[in-house]
Formats: C-alpha cells, structure tokens, sequence
C-alpha cells in the first residue's frame, strides 16, 4: 500500500511561494520526520527562497535529536542556518532512564544544540501517563538548569500544572518557551508574569480552534514573541484549498507571519524584523559558539 505510507505531496506551486519581507526563524521544524527524507533539500532551498533563513531543527527524543545535530552540521550556512534541540516530548516520556538523561547531556554540550527540548507535558492525548510526563520533565528543567541553555516546551491541557513547575524552577533556569502556543488568555497571562516566551504557529489561522488566538497576538510584547511552523504539522487552514492534506514546510512561514501581523494590526515586515530579533536573542545565536559559522567568520576575521 504505497499511497499509505506517502501521504504527503510536497508539491508546492509557485503561488503559494510566498517571499518574507525580512529574514525569518522558524523555531519549530521537525525537519527529520520521514516525510522530509526524500526531498530535504528541495524543502531547504525553498525555505530560502522565503527569506526563512534559520531553522531550529527540533529533537524529540534521542534518535531525532542525534539527527538534528548532524543536520544542523551540515548546514552552518549563512545564507540558511540550521541548528537543533535535544529532549524528549512528553508523548515520549515514558522512554525516560539515567541512561537517556546521560545522553541528552553530552548532546546539549553540543555548539548545534540551543535549546532543552521539547519537553513538557501533554494531558490532551496522555500517550505518556502523566506521572511519567513530569518526571521526565522535571528531569530535563534540571538538564537546562545545569547547562545554561534557553527550554523549548510542549504544552497542551496542562497549563495549570506546567505553570506550578516552571514556577518552582524559574530562578534556576535561562529563558524558556512555550511553542505552539493554543491556549487561553489566563493561561497567556500566567506565561507572560513567569516571563517565558511564546511561540505562534499556524494554528492562528485554523477557524474550528484557533481564532480565539486573533484577540491575544497583540497582547504578546513582541520581545517574547517567536514563530514557527512545527512542520510537517499543522499545515495553515487559511491556504487555498488545493493544499489540503499537504505536508506543512518552513517555506510556508510567511504565511503565518502575514497572518500574525494582520491580526496585530502591524506591518509584516515589522513583525518579521521583530520576530527574528527575539528569536536570535533568546536562542544567543550571536554569541560565540552558538554557531560554527559566526566563530569560523570571526575567525577569519583576524
Ligand atoms: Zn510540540
């Protein structure tokens, strides 16, 4: 049954190739999912072509993780950079050993590495139980702790819990962000007062759950605010209908941007401008070893 191991077309026409007005972050690609094996770099070079130059490859468990780190190394760019998260999705979490822990370690100690994560916790499917969700959690607070890098976090139906526990662990860990963020406005409030980040994808742009996000984009200071496409998921519903079905890509970014930005009542170009600021700041991509290439270029320099 070829058709059911390919679901995906990833066909994307020349229409819906749209251009960011200003580089772009895409903080949220899970650029090793299967459906990328087979045309990754016709699906880089898109992202290009968008002004999406940053990717942050996003490492769900050890094997995904490993994956983004060699992905990341074999483009350091400019002009596309790519770099990665190590963690284990609460889906996941019940994998949770010493042994995993001591992995994740060493991966974070990685230059490509630049963020804890994902981790966090999913009460909505439980495909971990919840006991197993925070205990693989709390364990990776502590690994961003220790090693100083910025927390990219999962969160659905829990954020009542997920409030209790980065309370408990915000004066000992960096910046922190909740990705694909879906939530209510109290839930948003609570994020901002515990100073956290926040990630919009195209769940934005999804008229059965996700307008109710239109009212709070503009209460999100755009020095927390971040987006993503957390591909090949949540394809935006605002696209023409011909997609439908299709894999969702880091190309597609701009689309969401616009979409932010109409909602916000700010110019697109602005809301890339800033978007990428706060995403190069709260990742320190320009810091010294944050990226092979910018040290290499220093390097140069001399
Ligand atoms: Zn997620």
């Amino acid at each position: 049954m070829a058709d059911a191991i390919e679901p995906f077309d990833d066909f994307l026409p020349e229409a819906l190739q749209r251009r960011s007005p200003a580089p772009l972050v895409d903080i949220g690609a899970n650029l090793t999912h299967a459906s990328f094996a087979h045309d990754l770099d016709a699906v880089l070079a898109r992202a290009r072509a968008a002004n999406v130059t940053t990717l942050i490859v996003t490492g769900t468990d050890r094997e995904h993780a490993e994956q983004a780190v060699a992905l990341a190394r074999r483009h350091p760019g400019p002009p596309l950079r790519l770099f990665a998260t190590a963690g284990v999705h609460p889906h996941d979490a019940s994998q949770w050993s010493g042994e995993l822990e001591r992995a994740l370690r060493d991966l974070h100690r990685q230059p490509e590495v630049v963020a804890v994560g994902e981790c966090g916790l999913d009460f909505n499917r439980n495909f971990s139980t919840p006991a197993d969700q925070e205990r693989a959690f709390e364990a990776q607070l502590g690994l961003a702790a220790e090693s100083g890098k910025p927390l990219f976090v999962h969160e659905r139906d829990a954020g009542g819990r997920m409030r209790e526990m980065l309370r408990a662990w915000r004066d000992d860990i960096g910046d922190a962000v909740i990705h694909c963020f879906t939530a209510d406005r109290a839930t948003l409030y609570g994020y901002l007062d515990l100073d956290l980040h926040i990630g919009l994808t195209g769940w934005i742009c999804d008229e059965r759950r996700g307008h109710h996000l239109r009212e709070l984009v503009g209460e999100i200071p755009l020095n927390r605010l971040m987006v993503e496409t957390d591909c090949p998921y949540l394809l935006p519903r605002h696209l023409p209908a011909k997609l439908k079905g299709r894999r969702h890509e880091p190309a597609l970014l701009p689309w969401i941007v616009q979409e932010i930005a109409h909602w916000r009542g700010i110019d697109e170009a602005d809301l890339a401008h800033a978007t990428t600021a706060t995403a190069w700041a709260f990742f320190r991509l320009t810091g010294d070893g944050a990226s092979p290439t910018a040290s290499h270029t220093a390097q140069e320099e001399e």
